[in-house]
This record gives C-alpha cells, sequence and structure tokens, in this order.
C-alpha cells in the first residue's frame, strides 16, 4: 500500500517525526474520528480460483479526515493499538462489517462472507466473544458468513481464556483465518490447538512466484500443507493474470489482489459484483 499511500505517509511524517505530544495528537484525532464518524470500510474480493466468483471480501478500514483526506490504516492501526483505541475501533469495524455483509446477502450474494481484522488487543479482552456476538446480533447477519483473521503471533499466547474464546465463537458459525501466514513463528502447533479453518498466504510469498522457485517453492509447501490439515488456503496480493494461474494450477483454493480489484468503498463494490457474476 506504500505506492497508494501518499497521503498516509505525510501524515505519518508529521505526526510522528517528532515524537511526544504528536502521539498524543493523533490519539486525540482518532477519538474525535471515532465520535464524528470519519472512518469507512473498504471491501476487497476474495475469488475463487476455479469458478472465478467472488465468495467474500475483506474489510479493511480507512480513514476520510477533514484536513488531510483519505488516510491508510498502516498509518493509524499502530497508535490505535498503542493507546487501546483499537478496541473501539475494531468494534466499530466489526459491526459494520457485519452490516455490510447483510445488506450484500440481501442483494443476492448467497454464499458469501466477509473477512475482517482483529488485533490481539481486541481478542484478549474477555468480552470480545459477546462483542462478536452482539454485531451478529445487530446486524442479524448468520455467523457462517463471519470470518475473524488473525496474525500467528496472537495465538501463540496460547492461554485458556482464548482457547474459550474461539472455541465459543466457531460453535456459534463464526470461522477464523490466519493473516500473513509463513511471516510469524516457525512452531505451528497453534494449527492443532485452535479450530482454525483458512490460511491467507502472505503476499511477499505470492507476488513473484512466476520468477522466483524458492518463493514457489514455499506457496506450494503452504498449499500441500493446508490440504492435509482440511484448511482453505487464501493468496494475498495476487497482481497478475500469471500469479492467478500459477496458484491455480497449485491448486490454491483462492485469491485477493489487484489483478482483481483493490479494496473498494461499498458502492464500487457492490458494482464490481455485480459486473463480476454477469461476465
Ligand atoms: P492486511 O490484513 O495484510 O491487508 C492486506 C493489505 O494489502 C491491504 O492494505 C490491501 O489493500 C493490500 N493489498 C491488497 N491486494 C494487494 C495487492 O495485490 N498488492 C499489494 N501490494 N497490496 C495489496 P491496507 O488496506 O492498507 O491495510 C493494511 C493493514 O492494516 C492490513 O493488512 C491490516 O493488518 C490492517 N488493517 C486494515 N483494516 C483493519 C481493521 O479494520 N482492523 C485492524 N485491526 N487492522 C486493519
Ligand atoms: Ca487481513
Ligand atoms: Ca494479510
Ligand atoms: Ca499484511
Amino acid at each position: 500500500s506504500k505506492s497508494i499511500g501518499g497521503n498516509s505517509f505525510h501524515f505519518f511524517n508529521t505526526y510522528m517525526d517528532r515524537q511526544g505530544h504528536n502521539y498524543i495528537a493523533v490519539v486525540t484525532d482518532l477519538r474525535n474520528a471515532l465520535k464524528e464518524g470519519e472512518f469507512e470500510l473498504y471491501f476487497q474480493p476474495q475469488i475463487d480460483l476455479l469458478t472465478q466468483k467472488i465468495i467474500g471480501a475483506e474489510a479493511l478500514i480507512r480513514w476520510n479526515h477533514p484536513k488531510k483526506g483519505l488516510i491508510f490504516p498502516d498509518s493509524f492501526i499502530p497508535q490505535a493499538e498503542k493507546s487501546g483505541l483499537i478496541v473501539e475501533i475494531g468494534e466499530w469495524v466489526l459491526q459494520s462489517s457485519c452490516t455490510s455483509c447483510k445488506s450484500f446477502i440481501e442483494l443476492g450474494f448467497s454464499e458469501f462472507s466477509i473477512a475482517v481484522n482483529v488485533s490481539s488487543q481486541q481478542l484478549k479482552r474477555n468480552n470480545f466473544a459477546q462483542t462478536v456476538h452482539s454485531a451478529l446480533k445487530n446486524s442479524n447477519l448468520p455467523a457462517k458468513h463471519l470470518e475473524l483473521e488473525m496474525t500467528e503471533s496472537l495465538l501463540i499466547d496460547n492461554s485458556l481464556e482464548l482457547k474459550q474464546t474461539v472455541t465459543y465463537l466457531s460453535d456459534l458459525g463464526v470461522s477464523f483465518s490466519i493473516d500473513d501466514f509463513g511471516t510469524g513463528y516457525s512452531n505451528l502447533s497453534y494449527l492443532q490447538e485452535f479450530e482454525i479453518e483458512v490460511l491467507k498466504i502472505d503476499r511477499t510469498f505470492v507476488k513473484d512466484i512466476e520468477h522466483n522457485p524458492k518463493n514457489k517453492a514455499l506457496v506450494t509447501a503452504i498449499i500441500q500443507m493446508a490440504k492435509g490439515l482440511s484448511l482453505r488456503t487464501v493468496a494475498e496480493g495476487v497482481e497478475s493474470q500469471e500469479v492467478a494461474s500459477l496458484l491455480k494450477a497449485l491448486h490454491c483454493d483462492s485469491g485477493q489482489g489487484y489483478y482483481w480489484a483493490k479494496a473498494l468503498p461499498e458502492k464500487e463494490f457492490i458494482a464490481f459484483s455485480k459486473k463480476c457474476s454477469t461476465t
């Protein structure tokens, strides 16, 4: 996202290069953004590599700053995490994602799920399961349409509470995916411990598989392992037809990336999906 994050880079400089009260300024600004409704969800389609149909979308947060314009998450999620505001922002993301997904389903996207990024602080809150449950109830969204993305580092801390939260939500019908798979820890025992359904192969491995034999070997191995464990695979950062075809040949289940679409505002996402289903 660096190439398209011009605004956010500027924002990052202004706030973070001069330490101290600039961090406080951004946190104040974030708190205000929540109150004023300046956050917006964009949706990036996830495509089934066999059928070329849209099977879901990842919800990605954007900040429409009144003065600074569109700001990308890499420029404010770290500050939101540090300040703890990620918990409230995360609740907003969950609720809005469920509401949007419900409206997509009403538009006829039947086999569709929404993937929501969850930060470690959010998941470790003891009322997280309740927060998810409320978001589903408030939006009237059946749990099977919701997928929660977690990073490996989160599951390394394999506490009883965390296991209970994941089990409770899985029993409700919510599914879990591992985000940025392969970039975290080498100890994979958490795959046995937790009810995981999806591995999202990180884009650093995916982006040049057609030229880089080591990355191709890694992606092949990840897909094989996932098959052995009955996990679905989603390749991130698919930017070309060549990569998409190669992934399909390697039996990866689905993909996400600029080759199909970047993350789109809700209206544009709906238009894109309609266009896809008629061509
Ligand atoms: P992520 O979860 O790994 O999300 C994928 C990022 O890759 C997104 O950046 C997406 O726009 C970008 N991307 C998608 N396709 C391509 C591609 O083909 N090529 C390249 N080069 N990039 C692609 P984005 O939206 O800027 O989000 C950055 C990160 O911010 C996300 O990484 C995620 O960790 C975090 N984030 C986004 N939304 C939320 C949220 O609601 N809550 C939390 N906790 N974190 C979020
Ligand atoms: Ca993600
Ligand atoms: Ca990712
Ligand atoms: Ca990432």
